[in-house]
């Protein structure tokens, strides 16, 4: 896992660098990248990440049942800090009952509705445990991201066959939340995971929600300010997906996605505004 804290306020700070992180959510975000990095730290130190097999991936297919005992201990450890960082910033928000359900038992059951993507049973769980579900997507993410990025540079020796049609992290299985170009021209195109962080090509002209190679139904969107960013938009799915444009002598590896996709909040609510949304 990239070291985003760092990342982070050099970001915010860099005067020019067209960050758009509201001031009130600066600290926030701070605070969301230093749990981040240290529950990462803590799974990669701990020797007791499970060995994964090929025919584990993606992860998310298992949904629950990727969850061993072990693994459900080790996770619950991020609890507690992620939901005292919530109710820090967030004053209003009432995230007892979702951490008594998860602390009780529950993790296992909100993590693979969510890995699974099986949104109706995310808002039965919700609902049963009296808890918020946006709230509850929230802290699963950000419970499963920093154990996920550690489990995949655990199992770095697992060979995935390069595939460029592949629209989900072909380790975890979730969607992607950023793509770069390297190289302005013939570039290569990446998608970067939103969960477990991982990287893997995709085809140049194709959308990376739905897929479609149409290029009459594929449009981007980029303003001159900004000449690092577009926004490429698929008329055919009405999905869309935030790109960076990377220089060929840049270090693609350097280049902090996680960190793009905070900042920049108003490419997003651009997207939105002209009606396309994100899967
Ligand atoms: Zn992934
Ligand atoms: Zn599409």
């Amino acid at each position: 896992m990239q070291n985003h804290a760092s990342h982070f306020r050099d970001r915010v700070k860099k005067a020019g660098s067209g960050a758009a992180v509201p001031a009130e959510m600066v600290e926030f975000y701070d605070g969301l990248f230093d749990y981040l990095q240290k529950q990462h730290a803590f799974y990669s130190a701990s020797g007791l990440l499970p060995t994964l097999q090929p025919h584990d991936l993606p992860v998310a297919d298992k949904g629950k049942h990727i969850f061993s005992e072990q693994s459900l201990r080790l996770l619950a450890s991020g609890i507690e800090p992620l939901i005292r960082l919530m109710a820090a910033h967030h004053p209003g928000m009432t995230l007892e009952p979702l951490r008594g359900a998860l602390e009780g038992g529950a993790l296992s059951d909100f993590a693979g509705a969510f890995l699974t993507k099986d949104a109706g049973l995310l808002e039965r769980l919700a609902l049963t445990h009296k808890a918020d579900r946006d709230q509850a997507v929230f802290i699963i993410t950000n419970l499963l991201k920093p154990f996920l990025a550690a489990l995949r540079e655990a199992n770095a020796g697992l060979v995935i066959q390069p595939d460029e049609s592949r629209r989900l992290c072909p380790f975890c299985g979730h969607y992607p939340d950023m793509a770069a170009i390297v190289g302005v021209r013939d570039g290569k195109r990446f998608l970067h995971c939103s969960l477990c962080e991982n990287r893997w090509p995709y085809r140049r002209i194709a959308c990376a929600v739905c897929g479609c190679e149409d290029a009459d139904k594929l449009e981007f969107l980029s303003r001159e300010e900004y000449p690092r960013y577009r926004i490429d938009l698929c008329h055919a799915c009405g999905g869309y997906i935030k790109t960076m444009r990377l220089d060929k002598f840049e270090d693609a590896d350097a280049c902090d996605l996680a960190v793009e996709n905070i900042c920049t909040p108003h490419f997003d609510a651009a997207a939105l505004q002209a009606g396309f949304r994100r899967p």
